[in-house]
């Protein structure tokens, strides 16, 4: 295997021995739910599996194992640190990789994946200068289709080192050993193993679909913004700490909540502006149409009471489409129509300020956090929303940007 790190602007290259592999489930961080198999289009999020129910708080050794950081090393902490401080609700904690959070690129079976290693390679690179997350990231990628066992079977040891605590190894890659094949990407991070990073899973098979390797890179972008958005959900901005609930803990809640058609159409929106301002042969204009397409088919022959708000648990298809992309994408195009500033609200602001209001109310976190960003409430949101999926389709292309304005627009 070979791990490839991204810190500041040097690539470290080490080459080890690996052994197999890793799971994903399909569970994802909390919400961002995940589809199932990988053959969709749909593709998903989440990873860390089952990470939730073991490590509260567990103890360990305050120092981190790896500060300097070596990919492929172990990651920074074997277990949580102390808290530098709590209150009431939370306990906070100043890891040592704030400053420069790596990200860890962990291949298995190099030779199966050819050019496609220096795409996803690249990508990484672009990332960390143009969308820097403020956790690390650790990267897995395999051909779940025609890697080897020995090389599947590291896969799931290093991932499951990432996510779970030590006595739960041995279930973790016992519990995921047959879904070879089936798997999903998936992204994100859990409080449980915050410490160590996000997790991120690439398989192989995102870049053999009819679109090419190109295409493929959608799932990249989408599965990154997934690391980005879950790690900003414990981030408080004024202290620069992250804080994990302490009742959360307690009660085996993995992640705050965020709506499924947040979670995955903010993914999916954010993956088009992201693959637009990259050398790749895509057309952000035409995905979005697609996007539109998406939502449209699962509204057809819908009563009239189907809606956005249907979405924010249900991760289910309609007509054969997943409305929470479709429609979720759609959502966020059709905020960004509204005002030019949400653009950059819509792709950082909104996660910058949910920690703070998720503490303040952990039940509408996530929807004050929308109120207050975008000015306008919930409900009536859902309303013009709703309202604007039933005119036609020439009305609702209008509001499309061009494939410029998608290039052009800045997070920054
Ligand atoms: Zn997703």
């Amino acid at each position: 295997m070979i791990n490839f790190i991204f810190k500041n602007t040097f690539i470290l290259i080490s080459i080890s021995i690996f052994l197999s592999c890793s799971k994903e489930e399909d569970t994802s961080p909390g919400n961002i739910k995940s589809t199932t198999n990988t053959g969709s289009n749909q593709n998903t999020t989440s990873p860390a599996s089952n990470s939730s129910s073991e490590s509260n708080g567990d103890t360990g050794p305050t120092n981190p194992i790896n500060e300097d950081f070596k990919c492929g090393n172990g990651f920074y902490y074997s277990s949580r640190p102390e808290p530098t401080n709590e209150d009431n609700t939370h306990r906070y904690y100043e890891y040592v990789w704030q400053s420069d959070p790596a990200i860890c690129l962990n291949i298995y079976e190099e030779s199966l994946l050819g050019n496609r290693v220096n795409k996803v390679s690249d990508f990484f690179d672009w990332a960390k200068l143009n969308m820097p997350n403020i956790i690390p990231v650790n990267v897995f990628y395999i051909d779940q289709e025609n890697a080897g066992d020995q090389s599947k079977l590291q896969h799931d040891t290093d991932f499951c080192t990432l996510v779970r605590n030590p006595d739960d190894i041995g279930e973790c890659i016992a519990e995921s050993k047959d879904s070879w094949g089936e798997r999903s990407h998936g992204a994100g991070v859990y409080a449980s193993y915050l410490h160590k990073g996000a997790d991120l899973m690439i398989y192989d098979d995102a870049f053999k679909h009819s679109g090419g390797v190109d295409e493929g890179m959608y799932y990249l972008n989408h599965e990154y913004f997934h690391t980005f958005q879950t790690g900003h959900m414990y981030y408080f901005e004024e202290k620069k700490q992250f804080g994990i609930r302490i009742k959360d803990e307690s009660d085996n809640i993995p992640l705050p909540f965020l709506p499924i058609w947040i979670g995955e159409g903010g993914a999916d929106f954010a993956s088009i502006t992201m693959m637009a301002k990259q050398n790749l042969n895509f057309d952000p204009y035409k995905q979005a149409l697609s996007k539109l397409d998406q939502a449209r088919a699962a509204l057809q022959g819908s009563s009239p009471s189907f809606s956005l708000r249907n979405f924010e648990n249900e991760n289910i298809r309609v007509n054969d489409e997943y409305y929470a992309y479709g429609g979720g994408t759609m959502a966020h195009i059709y905020l960004w129509h509204l005002n030019e500033n949400n653009f950059k609200k819509l792709i950082v602001d909104y996660y910058r300020i949910f920690a703070e209001k998720y503490k303040l109310n952990p039940q509408s976190g996530w929807k004050d956090a929308f109120e207050e960003t975008f000015g306008i409430t919930l409900e009536n949101f859902y309303l013009e929303f709703d309202a604007f999926m039933r005119k036609d389709r020439d009305s609702q292309i209008a509001i499309i940007k061009s494939a410029e304005e998608w290039e052009k627009a800045s997070w920054n």
